[in-house]
């Protein structure tokens, strides 16, 4: 085992995210103790049982204490309520990071509380899916993703910089290093956006009288089920995705929409080579994340061949 990047680990909230650090980190031989702190009861019994973090504290200032590395793997809501929290016991000299979404309204919310002795490195894994609590992470879930490293301003410290990469490196990821504007602007692109449109396609299907319960769900494959995946992911993520990222969404939205007017557009007037350009250049879009090893080309996804 290779020697560890931080001897103490801290992860506040034990969902998705930060369980599949504690089991990435274990398979590296990233951290010395890794303890872990989550709102409920029943998460903190579950963790206790499921072996999730190595000490499962009962409040998050008992798991940051001494900490060399704090990560807060909360809601993006809930990340000043818990910096504010913790800023009394962090140590001198950690570092605090967060996997939070949305970058500058975190760096609003967190920053303000820190005391000057501590390095704060936001971050944001590009790895999800749609479950959620402590016993949805595992060890392989940031192999081959990017972490996006967004250091809070020009003055942060470059070794607590190049120490985080080196642990997401660790867990598998690539690493970059962007501006929370800019990182903002990309992820709603990529992932905000998109996901309010899994929503609202789930929710017309669900408004649809004609088409009965059955119909829907029986003739899913037709592209409607890879949006009911995306639509079921956390509600309080989201909320608080789309109430802290809302310029840089709604000004994707409005592209989106004037997009989507040019397409109708083109349907009712019967210009097909419209859209058959349009269609062109998306599938030109669908091969380049091929390429990037973002995704798999096999057929339906790589789900193989089922029976109906
Ligand atoms: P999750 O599975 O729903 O887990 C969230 C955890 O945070 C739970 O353990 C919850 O505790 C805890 N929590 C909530 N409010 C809290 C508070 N006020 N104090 C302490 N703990 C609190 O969520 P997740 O998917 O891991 O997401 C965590 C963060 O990662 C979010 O900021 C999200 O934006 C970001 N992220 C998510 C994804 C994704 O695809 N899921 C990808 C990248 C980044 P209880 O169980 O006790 O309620």
């Amino acid at each position: 085992m290779s020697q560890p990047i931080y001897d103490r680990v801290a992860l506040i909230g034990l969902g998705l995210i930060a369980s599949s650090m504690f089991w990435a980190m274990k398979r590296g031989g990233l951290a010395g103790e890794v303890t872990g702190y989550a709102r409920s009861q029943a998460t903190r019994d579950k963790a206790r049982e499921i072996g999730l973090c190595d000490r499962v504290c009962d409040s998050a200032s008992e798991a940051a204490e001494g900490a060399d590395l704090v990560v807060l793997c909360v809601p993006v809501g809930a990340m000043g309520g818990v910096a504010k929290e913790i800023a009394p016991v962090l140590k001198p000299g950690a570092t605090i990071s967060d996997v939070g979404s949305v970058k500058r309204s975190v760096i609003r919310a967190v920053a303000p509380h820190l005391p000057d002795d501590v390095h704060f490195v936001p971050a944001h894994p590009l790895a999800g899916t749609e479950h959620s609590g402590p016993e949805s992470g595992f060890a392989e879930l940031y192999d081959n993703r990017w972490c996006i490293i967004v250091p809070a301003d020009e003055t942060t410290d470059h070794d607590a910089v190049r120490r985080l990469e080196t642990l997401w490196q660790g867990m598998g990821a690539n690493t970059d290093e962007m501006d929370a504007d800019h990182h903002d602007l990309v992820l709603a692109v990529t992932s905000h956006a998109p996901h309010l449109i899994a929503y609202t396609m789930v929710g017309v299907a669900d408004d649809l009288r004609r088409v009965t319960d059955s119909e829907v769900i029986k003739y899913s494959a037709a592209g409607f089920r890879d949006f009911t995946r995306i639509a079921a992911s956390d509600p309080t993520m989201w909320r608080d995705v789309f109430l802290n990222n809302k310029d840089a969404t709604l000004e994707i939205l409005g592209r989106f929409t004037e997009e989507l007017f040019a397409l109708q557009r083109a349907i009712r007037t019967g210009d097909g080579d419209q859209l058959f350009d349009y269609f062109t250049r998306t599938r030109d879009i669908r091969r380049g994340i091929i390429e990037a090893g973002q995704d798999t080309d096999a057929p339906d996804f790589g789900r193989g061949a089922k029976k109906p």
